[in-house]
């Protein structure tokens, strides 16, 4: 099978999954190929990947509110 060539509306789609390593190999493989070739869907991956661990921190550290927690977790899946 050739490499599948993903559109941005895709790769945003499955943006998650792919953080999570849910993506089979070749789908995988497929989104890294299309953020090789696209500044916008890899500013989207950091931007993702920035913002989670800033989550990860938040709540390791227990120093955020839960209320701001559960805004923050809104807005993120909002914008997915
Ligand atoms: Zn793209």
């Amino acid at each position: 099978m050739a490499p599948a060539t993903l559109e941005c509306r895709t790769v945003a789609g499955e943006i998650w999954a792919y953080m999570d390593g849910e993506l089979s190999t070749e789908r995988a493989d497929a989104m890294r190929v299309h953020f090789d070739g696209c500044a916008g869907c890899t500013a989207q991956l950091e931007y993702r990947q920035v913002f989670m661990d800033a989550i990860h921190e938040s709540i390791s550290s227990q120093k955020t509110p839960p209320a701001l927690r559960e805004k923050v977790l809104t807005a993120l899946f909002a914008a997915a």
